[in-house]
């Protein structure tokens, strides 16, 4: 990934959270404060902010600092955890590492922050399966790589429908968090969609 590429990943992603932040806040509200697309839509609008004065030598820079925007920005749970992602993903990048190793030195920043493990219900079951699908498709190019991790990533949110939550604000509602999709999840899946599209074009 280039350092256009990566702000173009950047962008594209701010424009989803936008298209669908009452989606992901209404999702919120089913299972927690509803205030999920409120979240994101502020840290991602912050990001684009930032990055738009922002002198960058290289698409790790461009990651690394939207984390470190997220994390600076968006309370919650989901601004440390997404910061963590980004950050960790820019790192990897920086220092010569590929984006399958940055997604899954992200994966294993977020699990170490948050302790949440493939099935609680949580962003990680969107999360994983993007990683290995991404690790597994990237000898075909990046953009099938894209493609699969948001192919499996939609797959993954999709999945926590009949989950009970065991992290998180929804574990607070024991049985009653299943039946609804994971906020978090859902907006991972986004996050990889908009990587599929700006790898695509
Ligand atoms: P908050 O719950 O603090 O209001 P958000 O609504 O922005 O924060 O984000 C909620 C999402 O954060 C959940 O849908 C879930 O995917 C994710 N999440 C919460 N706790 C964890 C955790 N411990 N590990 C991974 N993801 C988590
Ligand atoms: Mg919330
Ligand atoms: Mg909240």
């Amino acid at each position: 990934m280039d350092e256009a590429l990566a702000r173009a990943w950047i962008a594209a992603v701010a424009e989803s959270v936008r298209a669908e932040a009452d989606r992901l806040t209404d999702l919120d509200a089913a299972i927690g404060d509803g205030d999920h697309g409120v979240n994101l839509r502020r840290g991602f609008d912050a990001a684009v902010a930032a990055l738009d004065s922002f002198e960058a030598g290289g698409a790790g820079d461009v990651l690394g600092k939207t984390g470190t925007t997220l994390l600076s920005k968006v309370g919650g749970a989901s601004g440390p955890l997404y910061g963590t992602l980004f950050r960790a993903l820019g790192k990897t990048l920086r220092q010569e590492g590929s984006f399958a190793e940055g997604l899954q030195a992200g994966l294993d920043g977020v699990q170490q922050l948050g302790k949440a493990v493939v099935g609680d219900k949580t962003l990680v079951d969107a999360l994983a399966p993007a990683v290995s699908a991404y690790a597994s498709a990237a000898g075909d190019g990046e953009a099938a790589a894209a493609r699969a991790a948001a192919d499996a990533a939609a797959e993954g949110a999709r999945a926590t429908v009949p989950l009970q939550a065991r992290k998180g604000r929804a574990s607070y509602l024991g049985e009653r968090s299943i039946g609804h999709p994971d906020p978090g999840a859902t907006s991972t899946a986004l996050l990889l969609a908009a990587l599929a599209d700006v790898t695509g074009r």
